[in-house]
């Protein structure tokens, strides 16, 4: 019998079933698809020549994840490549915002878009510096996060911590107003802010896209050597290598819960699959609280905040390519940038934004774009490029703000409509793009949930990054630990604090807290079930 059963195997579960087995645990992981990985897959699905990141590309947070660096998933054959720089934010005039890797040449690139704004990147960078692993560290510990909460506090002291709470609050319109005379470091924080489901107006979205920002300017956007499969191919290796097993193609059904405690699980196919020790799901929140645990093991209250409260966040559209040749990008620097945004400005930005809030389709999607070949020169022939797209939608879809009469049904007709939208957008920014698809691939809201049942009417994050879902309120109102109202349960996904993105820290602080003593454990269990009911 396992010590710890983990259902998914997706980034989290994996760090947590690696972390777990270093402890000496036995460790069984069961996934419901036929291969690992949850959202960090790659395949030869668009072109047999072509490698394509399925979902997630870009890994500036498990280069600054302390859990993940210290696995060393290096010595089980991971390697990481870069872009020549890391993101730009073309603009329809051939102005190009771009994020390098030395803070000079961003700041000498910005500079161009407002005098003084060159020294305001280096004041925002400057801040990081100072408080930036402080930050990070608060984010990547268990709730409450008592030693770096005192280590950044004694840092910042007094106004100083009152004015960096402030920029952390501020929304990314706000905060690029206040630093920046010109549209160029505006975009570069606000376009960070819409990688979460965060408007340029929302509360925290100045923090995120700081935040972003900066991992961008001292880690750089990279990516694995021959695939995001190569990661989780890292994570799988590691783990056997310590006795652990995943096992494919075994979807979990239930939770068996005897006498407040979790026992182990049920499968699809019937059989009971038993713990010693631990389950930790690294599935939702609702899927967890709603689908594998019967209702009347949970407080009733649970119950009402995950029906009632737990927010999604935007549900998204995908399409992978292959191209012939690179992208014929009018400004040219967004030529040797792996990640590169679309919109015509923050203006528009809030315009996609209100879009999606009143149930519309974009008629002209803020658009993320990988340039995977430009990244990591393996995914794809010499002089063509691995690219991808994507864009948010709404979950629950009203109106179609564009002329396609696109309703949410994602019938084929949808799905071909949105791809073309998508297209249309990249053209805008570079004329003849078109031209060199090779192959396209679809990705609607309802394949990627098929493909990974987490990433719900095709949520990214494993439910909504705004201010009212996040610490002790992630994913309800409790106490932002991954212990559950049942004993020996845990909640090892992305709907955990502190939420969505590769960096291992919802499944490590899941493992850590299975790891505990068996008094503290009680005390925290009790602590859960309390504040839910
Ligand atoms: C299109 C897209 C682009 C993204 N881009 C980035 C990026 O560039 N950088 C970044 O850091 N993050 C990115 N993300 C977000 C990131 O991939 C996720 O936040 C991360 O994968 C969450 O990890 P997880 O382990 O919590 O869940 P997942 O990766 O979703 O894994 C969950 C796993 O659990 C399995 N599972 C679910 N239910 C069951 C069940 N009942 N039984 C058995 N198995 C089950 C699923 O099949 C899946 O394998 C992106 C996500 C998407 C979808």
């Amino acid at each position: 019998m396992a010590d710890a059963v983990v259902i998914g195997a997706g980034p989290n579960g994996l760090t947590a079933a690696n972390l777990l087995a270093d402890a000496g645990w036995k460790v069984l992981v069961l996934e419901e698809q036929p291969e690992p990985g949850g959202a960090v897959r790659s395949d030869c699905g668009v072109d047999p020549d072509f490698v394509s990141d399925v979902f997630s590309s870009f890994y500036p947070l498990a280069a600054a994840s302390p859990v993940l660096r210290a696995l060393r998933l290096e010595e089980d054959g991971l390697r990481w490549s870069h872009a020549p720089s890391v993101l730009a934010h073309p603009l329809p005039d051939g102005r190009c915002a771009v994020l390098e890797r030395d803070v000079a040449a961003t700041a000498a690139g910005l500079e161009r878009f407002g005098a003084g704004d060159g020294e305001a990147w280096r004041e925002l960078h400057g801040l990081w510096e100072r408080f930036g692993s402080e930050l990070l560290g608060c984010l990547f510990t268990p709730f409450p996060p008592v030693r770096p909460g005192l280590r950044l506090l004694g840092k910042a002291r007094g106004a100083g911590a009152l004015r960096l709470a402030r920029t952390m609050l501020l929304p990314a319109r706000r905060l690029g107003e206040e630093y920046f005379e010109g549209e160029g470091g505006r975009l570069l924080l606000a376009g960070n802010a819409l990688h979460a489901d965060l408007s340029p107006e929302s509360a925290i979205g100045g923090g995120f896209g700081w935040l972003m920002s900066m991992l961008a300017q001292s880690h750089g956007f990279p990516v694995p050597v021959g695939g995001a499969g190569s990661l989780t191919a890292a994570l799988v290796r590691r783990l056997e290598r310590h006795g652990g097993q995943v096992r494919c193609g075994e979807r979990v059904t239930e939770v068996i819960v005897r006498n407040g405690r979790a026992l182990g699980v049920r499968t699809a196919d019937g059989n009971a699959v038993r713990a010693r020790r631990a389950v930790l799901a690294d599935v939702s929140a609702p899927t967890l609280f709603t689908e594998l645990v019967a209702a009347e093991h949970l407080p009733a209250q649970l119950l009402r905040d995950v029906h009632r409260g737990f927010q999604w966040d935007f549900s998204t559209f995908k399409v992978d390519w292959a191209l012939s040749g690179p992208v014929p990008w009018t400004a040219e620097p967004a030529a040797g940038a792996g990640t590169v945004h679309l919109a015509d400005g923050v203006d528009d930005l809030t315009r996609f934004a209100a879009q999606l809030a009143t149930r519309h389709v974009p008629d002209r999607p803020f658009l993320l774009v990988g340039q995977m070949t430009t990244a990591d020169p393996t995914r794809s022939p010499q002089g063509t490029e691995s690219a991808w797209a994507y864009t948010h939608v709404p979950q629950r879809i009203e109106h179609d703000a564009g002329a396609d009469g696109i309703l949410g049904s994602w019938n084929e007709r949808e799905q071909e409509a949105m791809a073309d939208r998508i297209e249309a957008q990249v053209e805008r920014f570079a004329p003849g793009f078109r031209s060199r698809i090779r192959n396209r691939r679809v990705l609607s809201p309802v394949t990627l949930q098929r493909m990974d049942a987490n990433l719900h009417g095709g949520a990214i994050n494993g439910g909504t990054t705004a201010l009212h879902q996040q610490l002790v309120l992630r994913p309800t109102p409790g106490t932002g630990r991954p212990e559950t109202p049942v004993n020996g349960l845990y909640l090892a996904s992305a709907s955990a604090h502190p939420g969505g993105g590769v960096h291992g820290i919802p499944g490590a602080n899941a493992a850590r807290a299975a790891l505990r003593s068996p008094a503290t454990r009680a005390v925290l269990t009790t602590a859960r079930r309390t504040l839910a009911g």
